[in-house]
């Protein structure tokens, strides 16, 4: 009897289980007729964030050398090891003719020919990357895929144990097994953003609600009109690039400024006036190089961690874990000022170690040697004002607000560039270390119900991609530029944004103010600049919608003394990814992997050499979906065969209309 498997979702977690899928095949199921019903509406691979049908201008804020979809030497999974390219490694087997490819778009060939470990590749490169991983993997898996273009609407539970898929194009698809790889899903608005639409639709304004910038229209928004943006994270980055570069402008090397850029605008942009909570863009990725070996981890191990986690009660993130990646941070960074620039402090390391050791992160105390020890004032690490760089800056007027966001983005490019400035990377690298050591004791149950509510699912990965998942930094480069050329304006930080009517009432707009600089600005335009929220019950996936509705899974709610709420993720065992039902048992015979699950950090490509959570949830799930299969193979057919009488009575009825 062979088995049927419906994978919902093809982006890289979908095919990247496939991999796993077919990596583990031999040694569990061998000889299992399997028949694999790969769903989804966007190309197999690439999947719609990293589709070849959006703008060629927008890019990974990877560099190329830091993505891999391949298990690798470093990876403690189960099953066998499949080692393949890296993205730089494949292109370089691409071009050397080792890979037999061909790339149709011109773009995309030119760029493959020039990429190095260093570039942030297009997401059109990316997606021939992953089309030819997807491609890959289904020619090592003995079994038969069947693609299906199209979305999986909802999912019924047979009396049978069949699980009946029913696609949007009127299709049924009946499984004994699903595997849900949604990824990224969009969200009906929340109440505000109801409010700004229908404002902006009373009074003939724009509003664009939180949305994915590449699938956002923007073709309502005029040339030389201001535009308020709230946001200044990685959206914002992508929606900059669309309104300048993509409405014709181009960069070019500065006339006047020696390594700076100037921006020739095509007179198409709209005026672009961003600001949110901190005011500032995202730190950039850093070029520099360590000039002293990595620091040896001192305060924010996995054994330490394993160690606080076995001896605690409870694990509160503010309480217990913070301090230690706070002194972490601060051990990484000094480390590399005082050992890789013995000029820049006044005394050795091994006399400031103590200071580090002896006090906390944020005490006068530890302010007061570091002060003592680090004569420059830009070689002294703030943890709070690398935070909050606008936290008690009052311009006098924007113009001057202008000049110090202008200074503000130059001076951090410059750290994150100048190899005498590397501390910032040995900051960096300490901090990816705590991301991946927190993993270790991210699934305990120890965790208060704020941690994991709020600081484990919102500040720490807001926090961390703050710090170390910013852009390239060519694109604070041309920001700089826009800047100059008078089609970015900065309005500072925790921005204020008013819906206003005027006294007869009838027109209306937008307007924005902040502390940090005096006066308003009005608008007919405003764009809330961020992803959708991802809370499963706020879904726009009818899939994830009707798995909620029917009780087939739920929402991760979390609660204890101090705190109830929820995660707004989608609940899953962490043993095996299986769903967990309204009524608390796990589902027999549905899975989840993704960003929208509970399980952590999985909403990011892997670095190679970096034990990646990912394929190691990939691999636990490939294995417990094969043996499930075997399970199953074993168990007679049922007749009636009750499944596929319910499966083409839907079919029929939904082609009927
Ligand atoms: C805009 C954006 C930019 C990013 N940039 C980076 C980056 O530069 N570097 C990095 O490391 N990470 C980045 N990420 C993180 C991202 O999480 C991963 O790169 C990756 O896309 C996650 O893979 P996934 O398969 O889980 O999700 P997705 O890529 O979202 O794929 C999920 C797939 O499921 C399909 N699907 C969903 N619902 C259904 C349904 N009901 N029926 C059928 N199919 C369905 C979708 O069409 C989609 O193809 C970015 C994320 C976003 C949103």
């Amino acid at each position: 009897m062979s088995i049927q498997l419906a994978v919902i979702g093809a982006g890289p977690r979908g095919v990247g289980f496939l991999e796993r899928l077919a990596a583990n095949l031999p040694e569990i199921a061998n000889g299992l007729p399997l028949v694999v019903h790969l769903v989804d509406p966007h190309p197999p691979g690439a999947g719609r964030i990293w589709r070849s049908a959006q703008s060629p201008l927008l890019k990974l804020n990877s560099m190329a050398r830091d993505v891999t979809m391949f298990t690798d030497v470093s990876s403690t999974v189960d099953g066998p090891v499949w080692e393949g390219p890296s993205l730089i490694e494949w292109a370089v087997q691409v071009r050397s003719g080792q890979i037999d490819l061909q790339v149709d778009d011109p773009l995309v060939a030119h760029e493959l020919e020039h990429l190095a470990g260093d570039s942030f590749p297009t997401r059109r490169l990316q997606s021939e990357y992953l089309a030819w991983f997807y491609r890959r993997a289904i020619a090592a898996l003995p079994a038969t895929v069947v693609e299906y273009a199209a979305s999986a609407t909802t999912v019924t539970d047979a009396p049978d144990g069949t699980q009946l898929v029913s696609l949007d194009n009127g299709v049924v698809v009946a499984a004994d097994i699903v595997l849900y790889a949604l990824g990224h899903s969009g969200s009906s608005p929340e109440p505000e953003h109801v409010e700004l639409l229908e404002f902006a639709e009373r009074h003939g304004l724009h509003y664009v609600a939180p949305d994915f910038t590449a699938d956002a229209d923007l073709s309502a928004i005029r040339a030389g009109e201001p535009v308020i943006v709230r946001g200044m994270g990685l959206a914002a980055v992508d929606l900059t690039v669309l309104l300048t570069e993509g409405r014709g402008g181009r960069f070019v090397p500065s006339a006047s400024l020696p390594g700076q850029l100037d921006y020739l605008p095509s007179g198409e942009e709209p005026l672009l006036l961003l600001g949110s909570r901190r005011g500032v863009p995202y730190h950039s990725k850093i070029s520099s190089a360590l000039a002293a070996p990595r620091a040896e981890p001192r305060f924010f191990t996995a054994r330490i961690v394993a160690a606080l986690e076995a001896s605690s009660e409870t694990l509160s993130f503010t309480r217990d874990v913070w301090p230690l990646i706070a002194a972490e941070l601060q051990w990484g960074y000094y480390h590399e000022l005082f050992v890789g620039h013995p000029d820049r402090v006044r005394v050795p390391w091994e006399r400031f170690v103590p200071f580090l050791e002896r006090y906390r992160w944020n005490s006068p105390q530890l302010h007061a040697a570091i002060a003592a020890a680090v004569p420059n004032p830009v070689d002294r690490l703030d943890l709070e004002a690398l935070d909050r760089p606008l936290a008690g800056v009052r311009a006098e007027s924007r113009a001057e607000l202008q000049e110090t966001l202008r200074y503000y983005i130059g001076l951090d490019l410059h750290a994150r560039s100048a190899p005498e400035h590397s501390a910032t990377l040995g900051l960096f690298t300490s901090l990816l270390y705590a991301l991946f050591d927190l993993g270790s004791i991210i699934d305990s149950p120890k965790w208060t119900a704020r941690s994991r509510a709020h600081d484990l699912s919102v500040w720490w990965p807001n926090y961390f991609s703050f710090i170390a998942s910013g852009p390239p930094a060519h694109r604070l480069d041309e920001l700089l530029a826009l800047s100059r050329a008078g089609v970015v304006e900065f309005l500072g930080a925790d921005i204020a944004v008013r819906a206003v009517v005027d006294e007869v009432g009838r027109a209306g707009h937008f307007a924005a103010s902040s502390p940090s600089a005096p006066g308003e600005v009005t608008a007919r335009v405003l764009i809330d600049a961020r992803l959708p929220d991802a809370h499963v019950r706020r879904s726009d996936n009818a899939a994830l919608r009707s798995l909620i509705a029917t009780g087939a899974a739920c929402e991760e709610l979390v609660s204890d003394a101090d705190f109830a709420g929820s995660t707004g993720r989608l609940l899953v065992r962490p043993a095996d990814s299986r769903l967990i039902r309204a009524d608390g048992d796990p589902h027999p015979g549905a899975f989840a992997i993704g960003p929208y699950t509970n399980a952590p950090f999985a909403g990011a490509f892997a670095r190679p050499g970096t034990n990646a959570v990912a394929f190691r949830e990939n691999d636990r799930v490939a294995r417990a979906v094969l043996e499930l299969a075997v399970e199953r193979a074993a168990v007679p057919a049922q007749p009636p065969a009750l499944a596929s009488a319910l499966a083409s009575a839907m079919a029929e009825t939904a082609q009927r209309g």
